[in-house]
């Protein structure tokens, strides 16, 4: 019994080592990809429920690795934050969504808007707003056609402090979202002091709508409320039609999810706008 917690010791040291190894490589690869550009974005679409219409997109990031393949958002952003490489990350983010969007509009879009996911650390780091002035410099893009996604538990922590930065994004005429609504600090009376202009319902409560005990009386509650604060709402992890038309019913604004499609690289996004037929919906 002895020599064999010893041997458990020495595994369990030997599994930590692999472990800390593999993450230091990830990290130098994760450092090759900004200097190589090896990020790309991908477009979920977001379709209007009462025109039938795309009026937006979420730009979410891929990573292409020689070796790895696409590695997905959720394999490295959390290792990108907490070595602090999200933030040219997230700055290359900000910056090519913009001028996609842009392009976008040039192509005679020019009503659709790009939902960009804000990283915690960038969005609490000295330079962020700096860097987003900046990519409003260099970028011709209206703001207006630009929304922020941020997470309850990047805003609640500091309220008053974030207050005011929000108020500055809002004066650059950027719009604000609340990601994965539902999930976070419970709190709601931080919803109207915050200048919002959407809510995005997580997808956990849209993927239980129409299962035994779904959670349809929260999703109803969440919208209700969206609508009595003048907040626009957004249901994420639309799969279905019965998930469509239950948020149909209940005035969700905006829907999004494999549903609709899969997010899409600017090429086929392009494509799937010019082919996008609202009847597909019926
Ligand atoms: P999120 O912001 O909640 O994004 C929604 C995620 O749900 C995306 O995964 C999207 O592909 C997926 N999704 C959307 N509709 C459906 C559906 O109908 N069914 C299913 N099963 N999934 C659906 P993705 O792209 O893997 O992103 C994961 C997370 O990584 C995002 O969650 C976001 O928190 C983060 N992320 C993605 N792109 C960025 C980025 O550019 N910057 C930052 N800071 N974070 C990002
Ligand atoms: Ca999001
Ligand atoms: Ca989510
Ligand atoms: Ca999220």
């Amino acid at each position: 019994a002895k020599s064999s917690g010893k041997n458990q010791y020495e595994l369990y040291h030997h599994e930590m080592h692999k472990n800390e190894s593999k993450i230091m490589q990830m990290e130098v690869l994760l450092r090759k990809a900004i200097e190589n550009d090896e990020f790309f974005l991908v477009y979920h679409p977001q379709v209007d429920m009462k025109s039938k219409q795309i009026v937006g997109v979420e730009a979410l990031v891929r990573w292409k690795q020689k070796e790895l393949g696409i590695v997905s958002p959720g394999e490295f952003i959390p290792l990108a934050e907490e070595t602090g490489l999200i933030i040219p990350i997230s700055e290359w983010v900000i910056k090519k969504a913009c001028e996609d969007i842009l392009n976008i509009h040039l192509k005679g879009y020019s009503n659709m808007y790009v939902s960009i996911n804000i990283s915690a650390l960038h969005f609490n780091h000295d330079s962020f707003f700096r860097s987003i002035e900046a990519i409003f410099d260099q970028v011709n893009v209206d703001p207006r056609a630009v929304e922020f996604e941020l997470t309850e538990s990047m805003i609640m922590p500091n309220a008053s402090e974030t207050i005011g930065k929000l108020v500055k994004l809002k004066k650059l005429g950027i719009k604000l979202s609340i990601d994965d609504f539902g999930t976070g600090y419970s709190s709601l009376s931080y919803l109207n002091r915050f200048p919002l202009d959407t809510l995005k319902i997580d997808k956990s409560f849209i993927g239980k709508l129409g299962i035994y005990q779904d959670d349809s009386s929260i999703v109803e509650a969440i919208i209700s409320i969206a609508h009595r604060l003048n907040l626009k709402i957004v249901a994420e992890g639309v799969e279905n039609k019965k998930q469509m038309d239950f948020l149909s019913r209940e005035n969700c604004d905006r829907i999004q999810g494999f549903y609709i499609t899969k997010p899409i690289p600017y090429p086929e996004l392009l494509n799937f706008l010019e082919n996008w037929d609202e009847d597909l919906l019926n």
